[in-house]
């Protein structure tokens, strides 16, 4: 499932296309619709970054291509011209490599970066204050593990790094922000950054209570609970012993 740090990997992967001036294609007709290649086609390409839950590759002249993964979506790196099978939606093709999208499955044009995001919890040194201070421009009383997955809050962080960071500081997810200090926020943000990164850099993680429900808690052995949280209602899982 992409999260945050699949699309960290997928920005790596890419960069060795930055700087250059791409030829653009759009083998799949589903991708074809706002002529994307034909935008596209013979700009350089000037950075490419994760944002959030996107994928932003910024081009010449201010025109931003926005590539969301969903669950499905994915980009690859192959040497110019090797052969594939099947018809992926977007080709940027430099000088050596070729960056493939397959499956969109969100592909848009933009005129420039998308504003409005949260500080990006993988950024080499995260903006702890300004996701501190985000938290607490909104509704005192939301809980904490509603306003995580929040990506105007904070941009990057998928549902089981939200369960792993808050059960790795004792919070629970229902605690309202009102009643978490902001050293609280901050030591589960930091918690929240350092896994993720781990986990960019390949180290392997054993999950405590994402997907854990009924099974006892690592630290107190109190059977993990689970629940929908927030307006998605993606289920939330914590241990009712030690989380408080
Ligand atoms: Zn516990």
């Amino acid at each position: 499932m992409p999260e945050g740090d699949a699309l960290h990997r997928a920005a790596r992967r890419l960069q060795p296309l930055v700087g250059e001036r791409v030829e653009a294609e759009t083998p799949n007709p589903r991708a074809q619709i706002g002529r994307i290649a034909e935008k596209l086609d013979g700009r350089r390409l000037l950075s490419v970054e994760a944002v959030g839950k996107n994928l932003l590759l910024t081009f010449e002249d201010g025109i931003v291509l926005r590539s969301h993964l969903r669950m499905t979506g994915r980009w690859t790196l192959v040497p110019r011209g090797a052969t594939r099978r099947g018809r992926p939606w977007l080709v940027l093709r430099g000088s050596r490599y070729e960056g493939v999208q397959w499956n969109g499955p969100v592909l848009e044009l933009h005129r420039r970066a998308i504003a409005r995001l949260g500080p990006d919890i993988l950024a080499e040194d995260p903006d702890l204050d300004r996701m501190v201070a985000n938290f607490r421009a909104g509704d005192p009383g939301r809980a904490v593990g509603d306003a995580l997955l929040d990506q105007r809050v904070v941009a990057g962080l998928g549902n089981k790094w939200k369960a792993e960071a808050l059960w790795a500081v004792e919070l629970s997810p229902w605690r309202p922000l009102e009643d978490t200090s902001d050293p609280e926020l901050r030591a589960l943000l930091r918690a929240a950054a350092g896994q993720l990164r781990g986990s960019l850099e390949g180290s392997r993680h054993a999950n405590r209570v994402y997907r854990r429900v009924g099974r006892p808690c690592p630290r107190c052995r109190v059977p993990i609970a689970s629940r929908g949280q927030g307006d998605a209602n993606r289920i939330a899982y914590w241990c009712p012993g030690c989380q408080r």
